[in-house]
Formats: structure tokens, C-alpha cells, sequence
């Protein structure tokens, strides 16, 4: 991508009404613009990421044997009714009639739905066990929308859903879930922290929040630090061991931990510290099942309420916690696998033919092996260059000024160490193309 075509209103100005890094840092580098109170339009970079971050999500619930689909942002009062929620919801649903005077909302989460959706298709034990989920916006009026898309009104989710003939078929379902979310968050080059969370008045449910560790968090949480020691390495290869090792470990929110009586981890091993809900796994049981009929026929002829489990993702709030866990003076440092373009080529001297031809050899070439490139063809000092490749943070920049050409070489920089290498073209080439 060309910058002269592109569309990438950058700022230098910290935006005053921004509190948080990550917030002001998406302002700044013109990822998102805000078109209402915690409604967001998601301006051409910050679109990139967002996808990527979807992807990585996609395969891993795919990978978990969780099947895709899509469901409306916009649902009838009257499913909700089916399930009791449409009283007990509350101020934070988006309520709206259409012109026929039918209630209508913009959908908060799809529990109902997906409910009904099964109960109309699922006849019998063979139905079972099915996971589904979706990738959708949804609204939340919430009371204080803040920080940006960290807490915002419409924001991306990720929400799965689990039908099983049993509550051990539901654990299953359940682990499942929680390994794919160890490697997600692994992948996006987060360290998350699960928490157990808790599940209101019925019992037998179970339920984690994962938490990215940053001040900036909303949560306060009390864990144990062996939950620091766990390795990139084997959470990207994370199965049910990493479950069972991870969760009898201590990991509670303030208000939770609070209620324990006495806390299991002794004082020099307990961290406090603030965490980011990315997501959030819930085993609920037959709850929307039977209180919308859902049932399906066992093998003896018998009839089932499937247990069910929903397992949220807040994929648009996940950018946030990025950047707040990745970001230096500069701007962004983005994670390699999420950043928007891979690489930022940078044209010091566009009026200096030998210098552009350089670089546009090196552009058509690098994208010609499918490496992403965001090429600053600007009439622009260097400097307003350097510090808008810093700030929107690419994993490498690739300098090409007249004096280098000359001599044969162009610069690499890598973003996260700022180190600078100097090389021919064809080497700087080779380094980008080999992954
Ligand atoms: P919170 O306690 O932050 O309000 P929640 O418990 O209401 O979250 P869930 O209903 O579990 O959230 O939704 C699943 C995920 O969606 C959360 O873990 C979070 O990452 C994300 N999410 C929830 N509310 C918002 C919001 N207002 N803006 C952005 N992401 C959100
Ligand atoms: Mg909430």
C-alpha cells in the first residue's frame, strides 16, 4: 500500500479526552475515530489489525472443533421473553420498535438465540455434542462507556456456544474452550491470566475470566505468582494438563478474594495487581435449554436438556489490551501476526530518481512474495516519516535514503529493539521474505 493513497490521519497531539496510553495511541496513529459516545468508526489501519485479531481467534476455535456461523445483530423481544431476560436485562439493552410496532433490540450477547436456533434443528443424541459460535457486533448501553473501544457501547465478540448430552460432556466442551482461549491469547503475544469467576446462585457451574495483566485494568486481582512463571511455549501448545496445573492455581478478582476466608497462597506468593477481561467462559448447564424448550431424544428413547456452556471473547477490547502491553515512548510495538502491515518502507528522498527507483523495486518486490508493505512514497521530511513509522508501530522498517543507494545499501529496523542493520537490498529482501 502506497501511503500517498492511503488513508492514515495521524496526530501529534495527545487528544485530551483520552486517558489511558492505549486509547490516546490509537487516536494518535489513526486507527479508530469516535462517531458517538462509545461508538467507534474503525479507520483503515486499525481495520487491519482488528481482522487480524479476528483471524487468529477464528482458527483457533476452528482448531477446537467449534463451528462458525452468523447471527443478526438486531433480535425480537419475544425470544428474549421465551427466556425471562427481557425484563431482568436491564438499562444496558438497546431497545427499539420497527414500524410494524414489534419490539425489537440490538442483540447484547445470543444465548436466546442460539438456543432457538438448535432447539428448531437438534432431534437427538446424534445432534450432540456441538459447539457454535459467531464473530459479531453487539451493543451494550453501557453506564460509562471509557477508554476508548476497551469499554465501549458497540464492540466485536467472539461468543461460542456449547450443546452436550451431560455435565461430564459439558466439562469437555468446557476444557476445550479454555485451551483454545490459552493459545489465542498466547498467539496474540498476551500473557493471560485465568481467573476463576464467579456463577451466581446455581450451583455446579463453572466459570473463568481471562485477564491480560496491565495498571490500566479494570479489574483488581489477587493471584499466585506461579501464574507468572508460566511459559509463552506452553500455552501456545497449552492441553488439558495446562488446565488442570493452571487452575488450582489462586487467581481471584478483589471482591471475590475478599470473601475468601482464608487465602490459600502465602502473603510472599500473593500478587495484586490489575487485570483487562479479554474473556470469559462460562458452563451454565440447562439453564436456556429448559427454560426454552429445548430437549433432544436419547439413545433409549428418553428425552435430554442439553447442557450448555458460552465462551466469549472481547475481540475489539483485545486491540486495547495490545497496545496498553505493547507500546513504548514512540508508539505501538505490534505483536508480529497482528500488526497491520508487516513492513514500513521508508523513500527518504522521493525527488531523488535513484532513490525511488530503489524503492519501488523493493515495494513491487515485497509484495510480489506476499509481504505486507506500507510504502511512505511521500513528498514529507524524513523525520515526519521516522516518527509516524514509529508511532504506528510496524514490526520493520526498511529506510532507503540516497546516500545508502550510492553506496548499495538500505537500512532494517526492527521496531521492538530499535536495532539498525545496514545491507544490500537483495539481503534486506531475503530477511523479509523468509518469515
Ligand atoms: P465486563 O465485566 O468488562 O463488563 P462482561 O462480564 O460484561 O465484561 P461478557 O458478557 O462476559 O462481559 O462478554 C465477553 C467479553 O466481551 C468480555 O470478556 C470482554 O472482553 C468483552 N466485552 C464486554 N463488554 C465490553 C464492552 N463494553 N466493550 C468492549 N468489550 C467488551
Ligand atoms: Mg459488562
Amino acid at each position: 500500500m502506497r501511503l500517498s493513497r492511503y488513508f492514515l490521519p495521524v496526530t501529534k497531539e495527545t487528544p485530551a479526552d483520552a486517558q489511558i496510553v492505549s486509547h490516546k495511541l490509537m487516536l494518535r496513529a489513526g486507527l479508530i475515530r469516535q462517531t458517538a459516545a462509545g461508538i467507534y468508526a474503525w479507520l483503515p489501519l486499525g481495520f487491519r489489525v482488528l481482522k487480524n485479531i479476528e483471524q487468529i481467534v477464528r482458527e483457533e476455535q476452528d482448531k477446537a472443533g467449534a463451528v462458525e456461523l452468523l447471527m443478526p445483530t438486531v433480535q425480537s423481544a419475544d425470544l428474549w421473553r421465551q427466556s425471562g431476560r427481557y425484563d431482568a436485562y436491564g438499562p444496558e439493552m438497546l431497545r427499539f420498535t420497527d414500524r410494524h410496532e414489534r419490539e425489537m433490540l440490538y442483540g447484547p450477547t445470543n444465548e436466546e438465540m442460539i438456543t432457538a436456533i438448535f432447539r428448531d434443528a437438534a432431534r437427538s443424541y446424534r445432534d450432540l455434542p456441538r459447539t457454535l459460535y459467531h464473530i459479531q457486533w453487539k451493543f451494550r448501553d453501557e453506564v460509562r462507556p471509557r477508554f476508548g473501544i476497551m469499554r465501549g457501547r458497540e464492540f466485536l465478540m467472539k461468543d461460542a456456544y456449547s450443546f452436550d448430552l451431560d455435565e461430564a460432556g459439558l466439562k469437555a466442551s468446557y476444557e476445550a474452550m479454555f485451551v483454545a482461549y490459552l493459545r489465542t491469547f498466547a498467539r496474540l503475544g498476551l500473557q493471560a491470566v485465568p481467573v476463576r469467576a464467579p456463577t451466581g446462585p446455581i450451583g455446579g457451574n463453572l466459570s473463568h475470566e481471562f485477564h491480560v495483566l496491565a495498571e490500566t485494568g479494570e479489574s483488581a486481582l489477587f493471584y499466585d505468582a506461579a501464574l507468572e512463571d508460566v511459559t509463552h511455549e506452553e500455552l501456545l501448545s497449552a492441553d488439558a494438563s495446562t488446565i488442570a496445573r493452571l487452575t488450582e492455581l489462586y487467581a481471584m478478582e478483589a471482591e471475590e478474594h475478599e470473601k475468601v476466608a482464608e487465602c490459600p497462597v502465602p502473603a510472599e506468593r500473593l500478587r495484586t495487581r490489575r487485570g483487562i477481561e479479554v474473556g470469559h467462559i462460562f458452563a451454565f448447564g440447562t439453564k436456556y435449554s429448559a427454560s426454552m424448550g429445548l430437549s433432544v431424544q436419547t439413545k433409549d428413547g428418553g428425552s435430554v436438556e442439553p447442557h450448555m456452556g458460552s465462551y466469549g471473547i472481547g475481540v475489539s477490547r483485545l486491540l486495547g489490551a495490545i497496545i496498553e502491553a505493547s507500546h513504548d515512548e514512540s508508539g505501538i510495538v505490534w505483536p508480529e501476526g497482528v500488526a497491520p502491515f508487516r513492513v514500513g518502507l521508508i523513500n527518504m528522498r522521493v525527488d531523488d530518481p535513484a532513490c525511488a527507483s530503489t524503492c519501488d523495486s523493493l515495494y513491487a518486490q515485497l509484495e510480489q512474495a506476499g509481504v505486507e508493505t506500507l510504502y511512505d512514497d511521500r513528498d514529507e521530511r524524513g523525520g515526519a516519516k521516522f516518527a509516524t513509522m514509529d508511532l504506528i508501530g510496524l514490526p520493520w522498517q526498511l529506510i532507503v535514503g540516497p546516500k545508502g543507494v550510492e553506496r548499495g545499501v538500505v537500512e532494517l529496523k526492527n521496531r521492538r529493539t530499535g536495532e539498525r542493520q545496514e545491507l544490500s537490498a537483495e539481503a534486506a529482501l531475503a530477511r523479509l521474505t523468509l518469515g
